[in-house]
């Protein structure tokens, strides 16, 4: 089978996955193999293809946003020909404290798709077949395979502030994953404040239903019942808190921030405001935010590459330069 590999991590700019051909992957115990229909490209993967993330294989095939057909390993529930999503998390344990106590998003001991084993920028690819979803009809492969990732932590961050509908939410930051929360928090009849860098960014907010959009950091003209923040900026963090009611809540959605400046307490925290972290998903939140993705119509905007334009999609990444979400087909 084609794959795009990565032995050595390097910058983008060097092409550091190559396309080779490699024997077709196969199903191992408990696992489905997948025809890959479409993978979409997450910041993630460049942080691996780059080395940020240190390298946990070898030789690796990325991609964790994964929409394949079943051609082997076929269960019951997962028929030959049956269309299903693969996402970040590939497995965990569960043993460990946190998945026997409903937290599995924490476990001690995960698996991830497109870094501790093999992902979908390849033609084949082999998942856990209690960690695949199958995807609602209304969905189709390419649009399906950006909210594998953006879109299932875009919706728990919402779920981790806990958004009640027709709440004001605020969005601080407005990229694949915000684009996609707006949607969702719109059918739940919600305000948006958007606070966002660019120009582009901004108008794509109000495109989508924003009721106020402004830069990062101007405070939105109301109170926020919650704010989620996609930045990897402390700052952001501060400015969301400050435009919070008493017992609002922030959901940080980045895996990395740079530091949290000092902020006053007794004005920005007391009152019962909390400040909360997001992390992974769960395989409910997966399967609850796909049900409702086909019931909204949610189309994320894709721009495709073609496998052994692999490179080209990540450096397209890097400078920004997609509009929307890019996906590759294998
Ligand atoms: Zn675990
Ligand atoms: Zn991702």
């Amino acid at each position: 089978m084609k794959a795009a590999v990565l032995t050595t991590p390097g910058k983008v700019v060097d092409r550091p996955l190559h396309i080779a051909e490699l024997p077709k992957a196969e199903a191992g115990a408990g696992q489905v193999l997948l025809r890959v229909l479409a993978c979409g490209v997450c910041r993630t993967d460049l942080h691996i293809v780059e080395g940020e993330l240190a390298p946990r294989r070898e030789s690796l095939i990325p991609g964790h946003q994964i929409v394949g057909e079943v051609v082997g390993g076929a269960t019951p529930e997962l028929p030959i020909g049956a269309r299903v999503g693969v996402s970040w998390i590939g497995g965990t344990d569960g043993e460990c404290w946190y998945c026997r106590h409903n937290f599995e998003n924490l476990c001690d001991a995960p698996t991830f798709t497109g870094y501790s084993v093999n992902g979908g920028y390849a033609e084949f690819a082999a998942a856990r077949a209690d960690f695949v979803f199958p995807l609602p009809e209304g969905l189709d492969a390419l649009h399906a395979a950006p909210l594998l990732c953006a879109g299932i932590i875009g919706f728990r961050s919402l779920r981790v502030a806990g958004v009640e509908p027709g709440e004001r939410v605020g969005l601080f930051g407005f990229g694949a994953s915000a684009h996609l929360a707006i949607e969702v928090l719109r059918s739940w009849g919600c305000e948006v404040y958007v606070s966002t860098r660019g120009a582009s960014h901004q108008k794509l907010a109000e495109s989508l239903g924003a009721q106020w959009v402004g830069s990062e950091v101007v405070r939105p003209p109301v109170e926020l019942d919650r704010a989620i923040t996609f930045a990897p900026s402390g700052t952001v963090v501060v400015a969301a808190l400050a435009s919070l009611r008493k017992g609002g809540v922030v959901a940080i959605n980045a895996i990395h921030l740079d530091r949290i400046p000092e902020f006053d307490y007794d004005r920005l925290l007391w009152g019962e405001r909390q400040i909360r972290s997001v992390t992974n998903m769960t395989r409910a939140d997966a399967r609850e935010f796909l049900t409702m993705a086909a019931q909204i119509d949610l189309r994320p905007k894709v721009t495709t590459f073609p496998l052994e334009q692999a490179n080209e999609a990540l450096a397209a990444i890097k400078g920004d330069a997609v509009d929307g979400a890019a996906v590759i087909i294998p």
